[in-house]
């Protein structure tokens, strides 16, 4: 839903300027883990007032109030992703860049288990794979 992050922003008690609605709504349209300047070519487009500046410093008022989540994968850009009501991981292809979600219930238990053996309940995890495409028949 395009408007999904918006409606948090404003749940949440942020202003919400045109600039910050319109890449509020590139956010949420998002489904590719953009970096703040692929942010800024599609907020751009919309509007072309909105700088990379604005955009960054919008992305981190998003991430602060817990609305977006930032991921590192390891290409030195932060990437940017609406803050997801169901929990996925992710595995990123290093060959095309293309960042790739998946749930494997078997981890999920893996690493309850392995917090709970160290004495811990565990509340949060991230957990990336990197990995290159297999060549036919090495499947
Ligand atoms: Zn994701």
């Amino acid at each position: 839903m395009s408007d999904r992050i918006e409606k948090l922003c404003v749940e949440k008690g942020l202003r919400m300027t045109d600039q910050r609605r319109v890449i509020a709504r590139v956010l949420s349209e998002a489904d590719d883990h953009p970096d703040a300047e692929e942010l800024h070519r599609r907020a751009a487009a919309v509007d072309e007032r909105i700088s990379l500046a604005t955009v960054y410093r919008t992305v981190r008022l998003f991430e602060e109030a817990g609305i977006i989540e930032r991921h590192d994968f390891r290409d030195g850009r932060a990437r940017y992703e609406e803050a997801p009501e169901d929990h996925h991981d992710h595995l990123i292809d290093l060959k095309s860049g293309e960042v790739i979600e998946f749930v494997n219930e078997e981890i999920e238990r893996l690493q309850v288990e392995v917090a709970r053996k160290l004495g811990y309940r565990l509340v949060d995890h991230r957990l990336e794979l990197y990995g290159v495409p297999l060549k036919p028949g090495q499947k």
